[in-house]
């Protein structure tokens, strides 16, 4: 018999937006079944329309409140199985994850369909959206998405400025959509903007964003509207977020899709979003400033020594990226090239090549390190082994190495490990520490948001034992664990590894 399934997401229109591919592979698993989709009158409208929910029961009161009533729903004789695959109640799956992979994890089954959001309009929906928006005043219109419940952005009125600002050469139209009138509206009016308050119903959004020149979000509901099926794909988009967990940069097939995890970030990729809107190419990332030392990935000047026995680096106290600070004892000259080591470089080669859709007969591999290939070159496949440690800016480097990869190549990239079990047992005596040369220690957290603002998506990421091979873990473990026999070591660093505390991480990521 026909199995009936009930799916439950009562808060958020942006929560309810990005379970629906569970509805779609719940039809695709079994054609017969019968589902039923429980949400809030608030935010369940969402899913009005959608040809993969058979019945749409919306319920009165607090969304967050409605809760409460699960369990009950979950007693229902006349359900088989209820599923909750809101990403809040599913944070203990995937520890660390982005929303939308907490969603994916949710389901206890292989999903065999795209994890694409769907959204459907009806015809009138899109009619009257459509002239409502041609009927805004010409020249180049950016949606603006500014209201957000949780803390997922660093978004403040200034920001609006910052947008009219970076933008004010085009003269754009600047729309922001939201429930209640944008707070700094007035003074950005005054200050001669063109701007207007859109209050128009939320599902219009999304035919909004399919005729907009750009799109600026803050990773709310509009933004995840703007990642279903039924959006355009080549819209400029620009998120700016509080990193990876709130962030669409795990999604595939966002490609044009460029996200900012501090204001810093926020800044220059509104600088690109104007270049990209004049059809100029992008500009070259700013370099750090000068003066007291600040972090080099969200420029916060709140900088502590990383570890108390060594000061030449510091760890930024809100992101956590260790750096080699400037001034005398970290003036060491200029940074080595990266460890040649023919063996590991195989290693990786092999690793991207078998990450890579589909490479041809003689891969292409453009090598970080090497003198810069003619400017028209794109490669399968791009080695960056210690570049990025090394890096003055690392989002610059990046950019070049984005640059130089074919759209489907892989990066395959080794960079020395924050939590490395060498450089907290070690400290100055770790190995790639003494050799010199490194100005950053990554986190894992700071290495895949790096990643993802430079326009990456990450296919893997993993702890690595280095350049080294295992001997800086070995010489950790003998220093931490001198009476553990020397057969036990094995399995002690592949524990460590295991932990996330090799010596270096190894990241394969492909442009988004
Ligand atoms: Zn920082």
């Amino acid at each position: 018999m026909a199995k009936r399934y009930g799916i439950a997401v009562f808060r958020n229109k942006g929560d309810v937006i990005s379970c629906t591919p569970v509805a779609a592979q719940l039809k695709a698993d079994e054609p017969d079944c019968h589902v039923t989709w429980f949400s809030s009158t608030r935010h369940g409208t969402v899913l009005e329309n959608h040809p993969h929910v058979d019945e749409l029961v919306l319920l009165d009161g607090d969304p967050a409140g409605l809760d409460a009533t699960l369990p009950a729903l979950c007693a229902r004789a006349d359900l088989d199985e209820l599923f909750t695959p809101a990403a809040y109640h599913n944070y203990a799956r995937r520890p660390g994850a982005a929303i939308f992979e907490l969603v994916q994890a949710s389901l206890d089954r292989p999903w065999t369909v795209p994890f694409v959001f769907d959204v459907r309009l009806t015809g009138q929906e899109r009619a009257a959206a459509g002239a409502w928006w041609e009927a805004l005043p010409r020249g180049p219109r950016v949606l603006v998405e500014t209201e957000f419940l949780s803390d997922q952005s660093a978004w403040t009125d200034a920001c609006a400025s910052e947008v009219h600002e970076a933008l004010a050469g085009l003269d754009p139209l600047l729309v922001f959509s939201a429930g209640g009138r944008p707070p700094f509206l007035d003074a950005l009016l005054a200050r001669g903007a063109r701007a207007l308050w859109c209050d128009r119903p939320f599902r219009w959004n999304l035919e909004f964003f399919n005729r907009c020149d750009a799109f600026v979000g803050v990773s709310s509901g509009i933004s995840t509207l703007c990642c279903a099926s039924e959006a355009r794909r080549d819209v400029p988009r620009l998120e700016f977020t509080r990193g990876w967990h709130w962030s669409a940069a795990c999604l595939p097939g966002l490609p044009s899709l460029r996200v900012a995890y501090s204001r810093r970030r926020f800044r220059a990729e509104l600088v690109r979003l104007a270049a990209r809107l004049r059809g100029a190419p992008a500009p070259a990332a700013a370099c750090a400033p000068s003066g007291p030392p600040r972090c080099p990935l969200c420029e916060s000047g709140t900088i502590a020594y990383a570890r108390a026995s060594d000061a030449a680096y510091g760890r930024c106290v809100p992101c956590g990226h260790v750096f080699r600070l400037p001034g005398p004892v970290a003036d060491l000259g200029p940074p080595p090239a990266p460890a040649q080591d023919p063996a590991l470089r195989e290693e990786l080669l092999e690793l991207a090549l078998r990450a890579h859709p589909g490479p041809s007969q003689a891969p292409s591999v453009f090598e970080s390190h090497a003198a810069a290939a003619p400017a028209h070159a794109r490669s399968d496949v791009v080695l960056d082994l210690g570049g990025l440690d090394r890096a003055d800016d690392p989002h610059a480097w990046l950019d070049r190495l984005h640059e130089r990869l074919a759209p489907r190549g892989v990066l395959a990239c080794l960079c020395a490990n924050r939590d490395a079990l060498g450089w907290l047992a070690l400290g100055a005596d770790w190995g790639p520490r003494a050799a010199g040369g490194l100005r950053h220690l990554w986190s894992r957290d700071a290495l895949r948001a790096v990643l993802a603002e430079t326009g990456f998506r990450i296919l893997g990421l993993r702890a690595h034992p280095g350049p080294g091979g295992n001997a800086a873990a070995r010489a950790a473990l003998r220093t931490l664990r001198p009476d553990a026999p020397e057969t036990a070591l094995p399995a002690l660093v592949e524990a460590v590894l295991a932990e996330g505390r090799g010596d270096a991480w190894l990241a394969l990521a492909t442009p988004r």
